[in-house]
């Protein structure tokens, strides 16, 4: 948008400069005066328009309006027709790069118009030279839009990589962090650690070990909301964001599906969970270090256990699940 404002102040500055440098005989002061005004004006005004709530084709009337006014400029000062050659190639450029695809060729038309505007004579010539612009111009614009869509897709694909963890397909810790920014009031954290992890590890090697991750990664995945955020902060270990209103009952029924759900895609396999929610008196860094301490309560407390950190305010913690399926002794298999 702001390159649309340097375009509509270029189709006036151009033909003032121009002025000044070429020292053209005919000019007709008034309508460039007015000219310059309006763009002026328009510029100013441009501001005070909410753009970021329109559709991306309201900035047609950026192209549009610099094209048009290009012509009027031409009929106050004809004897500079030439200096417009490249500014219409820079209104295809903008067209190309901001607009969605196609726009370019809505641009022709009213940029055609302009273009014959701005020459002393149409004759059979400016048609032939006007067909070779066009192409031009059209091709000009619509590369520059595929080549800003291929790049806003490539950033979006790396953006999407650099945070999920590839052996679970949940967020790595730096999506954790960008989803944890986005945390409010009313929303609950989960710690989950899984239990006996390094028994496993030891036990049935380290690719088992992968494939348990796994296993937790999608039973877990497929028991959130599109809403809820889920990810892996380190090792055997994950961090869940629910959003319900409901304060901690709905993370307690999460972590039960959820202990269900592992109990048949991966029998023996058991987590110790903590779970705080975000308030007014709880930041997310804190509901996180009170989760964290919740988990660690539930690992105490004997491991395959749910833990509430201050669920009645009282300072204390509270464990509100123990599934009682756990087999401390043994090394979970599948
Ligand atoms: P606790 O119940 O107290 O949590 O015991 P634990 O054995 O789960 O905890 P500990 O922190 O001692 O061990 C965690 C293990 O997780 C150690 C490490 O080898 C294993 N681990 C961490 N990341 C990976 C991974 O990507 N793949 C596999 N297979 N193992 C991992
Ligand atoms: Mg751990
Ligand atoms: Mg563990």
């Amino acid at each position: 948008m702001g390159w649309g404002r340097l375009i509509w102040l270029g189709s006036v500055a151009t033909p003032l400069s121009a002025v000044l440098v070429l020292r053209t005989q005919e000019v007709h002061t008034g309508l460039l005066g007015y000219a310059a005004l309006a763009h002026l004006v328009a510029v100013a005004s441009s501001f005070l328009l909410p753009w970021r709530r329109w559709s991306a084709w309201a900035l047609i009337a950026f192209p549009v309006f610099s094209t048009a006014s290009v012509a009027v400029v031409a009929t106050a000062v004809p004897g500079i027709s030439g200096v417009y050659g490249g500014f219409f190639a820079l209104c295809f450029a903008y067209t190309g790069l901001f607009l969605p695809r196609g726009a370019s060729v809505v641009l022709l038309a009213p940029a055609l118009v302009a273009y014959f505007g701005t020459l002393p004579a149409v004759d059979g010539t400016a048609f032939v030279r006007a067909t070779f612009l066009a192409v031009a111009w059209i091709v000009l614009g619509e590369l520059l839009g595929l080549l800003r869509r291929r790049q806003v897709a490539l950033l979006h694909e790396l953006r999407v990589e650099n945070e999920t963890d590839a052996l679970t397909g949940l967020a790595n810790r730096r999506g954790m962090e960008r989803f944890l920014a986005g945390a409010a009031g009313g929303d609950i954290l989960i710690v989950f650690d899984l239990d006996n992890f390094k028994r496993l590890n030891d036990a049935h090697g380290h690719a088992e070990g992968d494939r348990a991750l796994r296993t937790f990664g999608r039973v877990l995945a497929g028991e959130l909301r599109t809403r809820d955020r889920a990810a892996r902060s380190g090792g055997e270990e994950m961090v869940v964001l629910l959003r319900c209103s409901t304060e901690s009952r709905c993370g307690i029924s999460l972590t039960r599906r959820l202990r269900a759900g592992l109990e048949s895609a991966y029998p023996g396999l058991t987590f110790s969970a903590g779970i705080a929610v975000v308030d007014a008196d709880r930041s997310v860094d804190q509901a996180l270090e009170a989760a964290d301490h919740a988990m660690y309560a539930a690992k105490t407390g004997g491991r395959d256990q749910v833990w509430v950190a201050d669920p009645d305010r009282s300072g204390e913690l509270r464990p509100v699940a123990d599934f009682g399926l756990r087999r401390p002794d043994a090394v979970p298999v599948s």
